[in-house]
């Protein structure tokens, strides 16, 4: 162990531990990069401050789908009378918040995933990790100086719109909302992106009054307008008020009730406010000036092999390129092939000039790497690119999205093409009935002919999604789209009629 030896008076910063790899966040992204090279034969240190596996499994993704599964199937139930007789609903919330202690986070403990890092050969460092110098991470009093490199994974933490009187305020983010034991009668959502629809709806669905207040004209405004429309009349029908266009301007709280006071003199109370305003990565935390690298950014802007800089990497939702829990895996799967490739290349090098891989710690390795290409990474390391990125938003119905939209297409000056059908009008969505709400939007390049961006949305909208991102990604020829086979009858059979529209 290394780190300030106070000898009398004066402090000495003994020599720094030498290791191959120090991955800073073990968030999905960091995770998975850590754990992958240390079974690969790293040596690895992973510094986590909160919990190993990050946002994800414990404030994210995992509990929130939980809830949603648990709210959609109170609607299904809803949706009985008419169809196959009659259903009483006693919305229980005591069963879902169970579920998401138990098994999703066991209670909020991450000694399990803790466990599997160190089972792969991974060294698990508890603290906030931070550059200190060129090849350097500190954690409290222990500096580590990586061979091959250090990669960033620290994420994003809400961020919090700088309204006045909010901070004095006991507001929820997704941490109280996810971690909640029982549920208000009332509910004020600040936010109409995906996070805040999701939670809205979900908790309408238990019964809460929900308002949704969002500053911009529509919800779901990275979206296509259509599907802004559709989400917003199916959280109305679940009896969410939606409020756009309000800018919030002062927030108070009297000891058990929230106003919330907007633009214009409108004003909104509830017994509890949830602020899903977007998310900001925390970049002065992380020593970058150390490094010689800007911390007043929004993100941390990495090249198509996530370089942040030589022999610093990032992945996930720090990069600005997606806060998406597949974006994080997609850039570690590009950043464990690029250390393991230059390692190999490090060795390589060294074996053939009889020396040893690595010379003088992360600086004789720096000289080595650099040598094996422009960026020291090998050709067969792939780049990344979110053309066919996909997203899903996880309200009832599902909106499903890739590529482009096509406002952003023709912003590009792209020569577009738009297909539409709705869902109702296909024989699936007619069979459904109760729940058809929905549609498929095709964006294409009309001088490539290929699909460039598309939306699916519908009750299986994130699955039938998956057709329409293999379409983006390997740019299937139109001509090749229109005389596939599609299922009947299927909701993705709709993709077929959208691709006829397209005029
Ligand atoms: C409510 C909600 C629902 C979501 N649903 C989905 C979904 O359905 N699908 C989807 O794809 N995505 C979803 N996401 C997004 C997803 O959770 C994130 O994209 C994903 O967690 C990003 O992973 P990451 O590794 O970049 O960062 P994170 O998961 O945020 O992990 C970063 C880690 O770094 C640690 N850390 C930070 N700074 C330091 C430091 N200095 N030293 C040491 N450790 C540090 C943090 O403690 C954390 O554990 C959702 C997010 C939320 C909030």
């Amino acid at each position: 162990m290394v780190g300030a030896v106070p000898l009398g008076d004066a402090v000495a910063v003994a020599e720094p531990e030498l290791v191959d790899v120090v991955v800073v966040g073990l968030g999905v992204g960091g995770e998975e990069v850590a754990g992958r090279l240390a079974e690969a034969g790293l040596s690895v240190v992973g510094v986590e401050r909160d919990l190993v596996g990050g946002e994800c499994p414990y404030w994210g993704c995992i509990p929130s789908k939980m809830m949603i599964r648990a709210a959609n199937a109170l609607a299904e139930a809803r949706r009985v009378d008419g169809l196959a007789g009659t259903a009483q609903v006693q919305p229980d919330w005591a069963p879902v918040a169970k579920r998401i202690r138990e098994e999703a986070t066991d209670t909020w403990d991450d000694t399990v995933a803790a466990d599997r890092f160190i089972g792969k050969g991974g060294r698990l460092v508890r603290g906030a990790g931070q550059l200190d110098g060129p090849g350097r991470v500190r954690v409290g009093d222990q500096v580590f100086e990586a061979r091959h490199g250090i990669v960033l994974g620290t994420g994003t933490r809400p961020s919090v719109p700088p309204i006045d009187g909010l901070a004095d305020t006991p507001y929820w983010t997704n941490h109280q909302a996810i971690e909640a034991e029982e549920l208000p009668d009332s509910l004020l959502v600040l936010g109409g992106g995906a996070i805040g629809l999701e939670l809205a709806q979900v908790f309408a669905r238990f019964g809460v009054r929900v308002t949704v207040v969002e500053a911009l004209d529509r919800v779901l405004a990275v979206e296509e307008p259509e599907a802004s429309e559709v989400a917003a009349a199916a959280l109305r029908a679940d009896g969410v008020e939606i409020h756009t266009g309000v800018r919030a301007e002062r927030v108070e709280h009297d000891g058990t009730r929230f106003t919330l006071h907007g633009g214009g003199g409108v004003e909104f109370t509830a017994e509890r406010l949830l602020v899903v305003t977007g998310r900001k990565a925390h970049l002065a935390e992380l020593g970058l000036d150390t490094i010689g690298l800007d911390a007043n950014q929004r993100y941390l802007p990495v090249d198509d092999r996530l370089h942040v800089t030589d022999h610093v990497w990032a992945v996930g939702d720090l990069t600005g390129e997606g806060a998406f829990t597949h974006i994080a895996m997609y850039q570690a799967g590009i950043v464990i092939a690029d250390i393991l490739a230059r390692t190999r290349q490090a060795k390589a090098g060294a074996d053939a000039s009889g020396t040893a891989s690595v010379v003088g710690g992360a600086m004789g390795a720096s000289s080595s790497l650099a040598a094996s290409g422009s960026s020291g990474s090998a050709g067969t390391v792939p780049r990344a690119d979110y053309r066919a990125l996909p997203r899903v938003t996880f309200t009832d119905p599902e909106v499903g999205a890739v590529g482009l939209t096509e406002q952003q297409a023709r912003d590009r000056g792209i020569n577009v093409q738009v297909g539409f059908t709705k869902l109702g009008s296909s024989t699936r969505g007619w069979i459904h009935q109760v729940g058809d709400d929905g549609f498929i939007k095709v964006v294409a390049d009309a001088d490539q002919g290929v699909l460039i961006g598309a939306t699916s949305v519908g009750p299986a909208g994130g699955e039938v999604l998956s057709a329409l991102v293999v379409a983006v990604h390997a740019a299937v020829p139109l001509s090749q789209l229109r005389h596939m086979i599609y299922a009947y009858p299927t909701f993705h059979r709709a993709i077929e009629t959208a691709l006829r529209d397209l005029s």
